[in-house]
C-alpha cells in the first residue's frame, strides 16, 4: 500500500483501477495476448528497438557535429540503454510469461527502471530518469506505430493518473469511464482542477511524481476531499473508503433534494446561486443542480478542443444552445479568456516567459481583432434568445474596457447594417481579477454594467503566486487578508452605485467561505454546478446576522492561518443537512 498526499482539487471518493496516461497521450491497455501472438509481439519489439537505436545513432552523430562530444554523450547513453540485451530479455520475458503486449511489457519494464534510477542517491544517475522517459517515448512510438489509442475512447471505468491534463484533454475524455484523477502538477484553481469539479469527478493534484509510482492496473483510492491517493490499499482502508464514498453520495443526494428550495438564510435574506459552465451541455446539468442562471460561461473551451478556431456559425450554435437551455434565466457569457494555462492550438507556438502576465485573455483579443469580432458577432446573434449579459475578463485598465466596448459597438453596427437581429441592450460587465481593477472598482462601476469577482486570478495576482504551480501552492490562499480586503472594497464600490456584483471564482463554491462572503455583502455567487446544493445547504442553515459578525471578525485578522482556522470552526458549527 502506498499513500500519497497532494492537494484536494475536487471532492468525493473514487475507487478503481489506475490508468496511467503518459504525456504523449499513449494509452497502453493491459491486455492479455493469445500464446500464438507472442512471436509477432517479440518481432514488433525487436523492430522497434532496432529502429530506435538507429535514430539515436543518427542523433548522436548530428549532436557531435553540431554541439560537440559532450552533448553526444547523452545519446550514447540512450544507445547503450536500448542496445542492452538485458533490457530486451526482461521485456521478452514479460511478453512470454505474463502474455503482455510488447507495448505494455516495455512500458512496465521502463517504469521499473525509472523507479530504480529515481531512488539512487547519485544526482547524476537521478537526472537520467528524464532520459529514460525519452527512451520510453521513442521506443513506444515505434511499437505502437499508427495504433496509438485515443484517451477519448476509454472502454472501462478507470482512475486517470497523469502528469497533467490539459483542459482540451479533460473535456474530450469520456466522463462515463473516468472515476477520478491523480495528477502530478497543479493547484486548486488550475483549470484541470476546475474542470474536474465541473464534471463532479474526485481529483487530487500536486502529487509530485505519482505517475512514476503507479504502474497502471492496480487499485487506487482517490480521496478528493482531503487530497489523498492510496495505491494497492489494504482491506481495512478499502472498507473505510467504501463507507466514506457511500456517505458522500448519501449527503449529495440528500442535498440535491434542496434543488427547488430557495437559497435563503434562516433570517430571510435571499441569495442567488448561479453556475459556472465550460461546455454547452453543462447548462442543462447546472439547472438540474438548481442553478438560477449561468454566472460564468467560459467560452474558451470551444477554442481549446479544436486545431482550428471555431467558425462564427459553430460559436453561434454553442452560445444559442446555452441560451436555450437557460430559458428565462440570465446567462453571463464571458468573452474569450485564452492564454496562461489555456493555450489554444490556434495561438501558435509563441510562449511568454511569464504567461499569466503575458499576452492572454482580453489583451490577446484586442490584438487579434478579426477573431475577436467573429466571436462577438456569434455572441450578439445568440443574444436574441433570452437574458444574456456579456462579460470581459482580465481587465486591468479603463482603456481596455473602453477598447473592448468600442469593438463591441463596431460589431453591433456591422450586424445592424446586415440586418441581422441582436439585442441592443445587452448589459456589459467586467471581471475583477486584477488588483488594479479591484482598487479602481469604484471607477469601473461608472462604465461597467456589472462586476464579477474572479478570485482565482485575483488571488494569484494579489499574492504573486502562480495558481497552477504546485511548488507555491502552499502560498496560494483566497482567504489571505489582502485578498479579502480587495473583495470587500469591490463589493462596497458596487453597492454604493447599485451595480450588481457576483463572485465567480472557486471561492464561491467552497463551503467554508460561504458565510464570510455573504457577510461581506455578496448576494450572488457563481460556482461549479455540483457545488450548488452544498452551498445552498450552508445558506439555509445560517443567518445573515451571524454571517456579518463572521465578516467583521475576519476583517480584523492579519494572517491567512488565523482566517482559515476561524472559518473552519465556524463551518464545523453548521449542519447543512439540518436547515429546517
Ligand atoms: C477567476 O479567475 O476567478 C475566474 C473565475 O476565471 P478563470 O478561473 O476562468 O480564470
Ligand atoms: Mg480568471
Amino acid at each position: 500500500m502506498i499513500t500519497k498526499k497532494g492537494i484536494n482539487a475536487s471532492p468525493g471518493v473514487a475507487i478503481g483501477p489506475a490508468f496511467v496516461l503518459d504525456t504523449e497521450e499513449y494509452r497502453i491497455p493491459q491486455r492479455t495476448i493469445d500464446p500464438a501472438q507472442i512471436p509477432a509481439q517479440v518481432r514488433n519489439l525487436d523492430a522497434a528497438l532496432a529502429a530506435s537505436r538507429q535514430e539515436v545513432a543518427e542523433l548522436r552523430a548530428a549532436a557531435a557535429r553540431k554541439l560537440g562530444d559532450e552533448t553526444a554523450v547523452i545519446f550514447a547513453f540512450h544507445e547503450q540503454f536500448i542496445a542492452d540485451p538485458k533490457l530486451r530479455t526482461s521485456v521478452v520475458d514479460a511478453i512470454e510469461q505474463q502474455r503482455h503486449t510488447a507495448a505494455y511489457a516495455f512500458a512496465q519494464i521502463m517504469n521499473q527502471r525509472q523507479r530504480l534510477f529515481r531512488n539512487v542517491p547519485d544526482p547524476y544517475l537521478k537526472e537520467r530518469v528524464r532520459d529514460l522517459f525519452d527512451i520510453e517515448r521513442r521506443v513506444l512510438r515505434h511499437i505502437l506505430g499508427r495504433a496509438r489509442e485515443d484517451v477519448a475512447r476509454l472502454t472501462d471505468p478507470v482512475i486517470i493518473v497523469a502528469e497533467d491534463i490539459t483542459p482540451s484533454q479533460a473535456i474530450s475524455l469520456d466522463r462515463r469511464h473516468v472515476l477520478g484523477f491523480a495528477i502530478n502538477v497543479g493547484g486548486q484553481t488550475s483549470h484541470m482542477a476546475i474542470i474536474a469539479r465541473m464534471l463532479g469527478i474526485p481529483a487530487v493534484v500536486a502529487l509530485g511524481d505519482v505517475t512514476a509510482d503507479i504502474l497502471g492496473g492496480e487499485t487506487l483510492i482517490i480521496d478528493g476531499s482531503n487530497g489523498i491517493v492510496i495505491a494497492d490499499p489494504d482491506a481495512e482502508s478499502l472498507a473505510r473508503y467504501q463507507a466514506q464514498q457511500h456517505e458522500y453520495e448519501r449527503l449529495t443526494t440528500r442535498l440535491r433534494a434542496l434543488r427547488d428550495q430557495p437559497a435563503i438564510t434562516r433570517d430571510g435574506v435571499p441569495a442567488q446561486l448561479l453556475a459556472n459552465i465550460e461546455v454547452p451541455e453543462e447548462a442543462r446539468i447546472a439547472f438540474e443542480f438548481g442553478a438560477e442562471g449561468i454566472g460564468l460561461y467560459r467560452t474558451e473551451l470551444l477554442f481549446l478542443s479544436s486545431p482550428r478556431p471555431p467558425t462564427e456559425e459553430q460559436q453561434y450554435e454553442a452560445f444559442r444552445a446555452v441560451m436555450r437551455a437557460a430559458g428565462d434565466h440570465p446567462v453571463i457569457i464571458r468573452t474569450l479568456d485564452l492564454g496562461a494555462d489555456k493555450l489554444a492550438p490556434t495561438m501558435g507556438g509563441q510562449h511568454d516567459h511569464n504567461p499569466a502576465l503575458g499576452l492572454r485573455s482580453l489583451r490577446y483579443c484586442l490584438l487579434h481583432l478579426d477573431m475577436f469580432k467573429v466571436h462577438l458577432r456569434a455572441i450578439l446573434r445568440a443574444s436574441v434568445e433570452g437574458d444574456m449579459r456579456i462579460m470581459f475578463p482580465m481587465i486591468a485598465t479603463l482603456m481596455e474596457l473602453r477598447q473592448a466596448k468600442t469593438t463591441l459597438a463596431d460589431v453591433k453596427e456591422d450586424l445592424e447594417e446586415e440586418g441581422i437581429p441582436f439585442r441592443r441592450d445587452v448589459p456589459v460587465g467586467i471581471m475583477i481579477e486584477t488588483p488594479a481593477a479591484a482598487m479602481l472598482a469604484s471607477i469601473f462601476t461608472r462604465e461597467a454594467g456589472f462586476l464579477s469577482i474572479g478570485t482565482n486570478d485575483l488571488t494569484q495576482y494579489t499574492l504573486a503566486v502562480d495558481r497552477a504551480n504546485e511548488r507555491v501552492a502552499h502560498l496560494y490562499s483566497a482567504h489571505n487578508p489582502a485578498v479579502i480586503r480587495l473583495i470587500h472594497q469591490v463589493i462596497r464600490a458596487a453597492r454604493r452605485r447599485d451595480v450588481p456584483v457576483t463572485l465567480c471564482g472557486e471561492m464561491a463554491g467552497t463551503p467554508i467561505y460561504c458565510q464570510l462572503l455573504l457577510g461581506l455583502g455578496l448576494q450572488r455567487l457563481s460556482m461549479a454546478p455540483a457545488n450548488i446544493p452544498l452551498i445552498k445547504g450552508v445558506i439555509r442553515s445560517t443567518t445573515m446576522e451571524h454571517c456579518q459578525a463572521i465578516a467583521r471578525k475576519v476583517m480584523q485578522f492579519d494572517g491567512d492561518r488565523q482566517v482559515l482556522n476561524y472559518l473552519r470552526d465556524e463551518f464545523r458549527g453548521l449542519d447543512p443537512e439540518d436547515e429546517t
